[in-house]
């Protein structure tokens, strides 16, 4: 039994194979694309998780990326050879979940593949908050905001649906590093910062006064939405 169904959009091949070897391996069907506009033709094919190069010929990862997140919460790790953090900070910024960077082991990949295929799913129960404000449906991985259902990544429903579990509990951004990777990485926790800007453009009215998830300066945040009577 497969594992779950993986797009590699890859085009250098030494890569690409020795990234479906592994994932095979471990019981996971993959299918490559060497293309950005191969990817996204055979998209629809119902994968689970897509492993995306940045560099690719015909497409920029990023832009891959953003026709993706268009209609689809899937969950999307980036390849990348730029290693400095804006450059990070940027892909997550696009709606990734995780990012790898070259070179990396096969064995890492496969890892975090199984890291982010955990945390987005099994989840269930909907929660509502000021007043029918917010709702956050963790059976179909959606929220409504004032009744219309609005789209967050894999990883920016995780740290809301964290974050509003425990109304007016202090996380610190390792905390939230832990939700959504799974183990502590020091590395990553100014991403938390661009997820929940992300998040708060998506659900505040105006994110510079946040009705749902406050900064607590010098040490993180914590959700301050009141949470509805059922
Ligand atoms: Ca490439």
């Amino acid at each position: 039994m497969s594992s779950g169904r993986i797009l590699v959009v890859e085009d250098e091949a030494k890569i690409a194979e020795i990234v479906k070897a592994y994932l095979v391996k471990d019981g996971f069907s993959v299918t490559v694309a060497e293309t950005g506009s191969k990817a996204i033709s055979i998209l629809k094919n119902g994968f689970d998780l897509v492993i995306l190069d940045l560099m690719l010929p015909d497409m920029t990862g990023e832009e891959i990326c953003e026709t993706i997140r268009k209609d689809s919460d899937l969950p999307i790790i980036m390849l990348t050879a730029k290693s400095d953090e804006e450059d990070r900070i940027a892909g997550l910024g696009i709606g990734a979940d995780d990012y790898i960077v070259k070179p990396f082991s096969p064995r890492e990949v496969v890892a975090r593949v199984k890291a982010l295929l955990r945390r987005t799913k099994g989840l269930k129960k909907t929660a509502s908050f000021n007043s029918g404000n917010l709702v956050i449906d963790s059976s179909i991985f959606k929220i409504m905001k004032n009744g219309t259902y609005i789209v967050l990544t894999p990883t920016e429903f995780k740290l809301l649906q964290c974050l509003a579990e425990r109304p007016e509990q202090v996380f610190t951004r390792l905390q939230l590093v832990n939700v959504i990777l799974g183990y502590d990485y020091e590395g990553y926790d100014r991403t938390i910062d661009a997820h929940i800007k992300n998040i708060r453009h998506k659900i505040e009215d105006d994110p510079k006064n946040p009705s749902y998830i406050k900064t607590v300066y010098g040490l993180g945040y914590r959700f301050i939405g009141l949470p509805d009577e059922d």
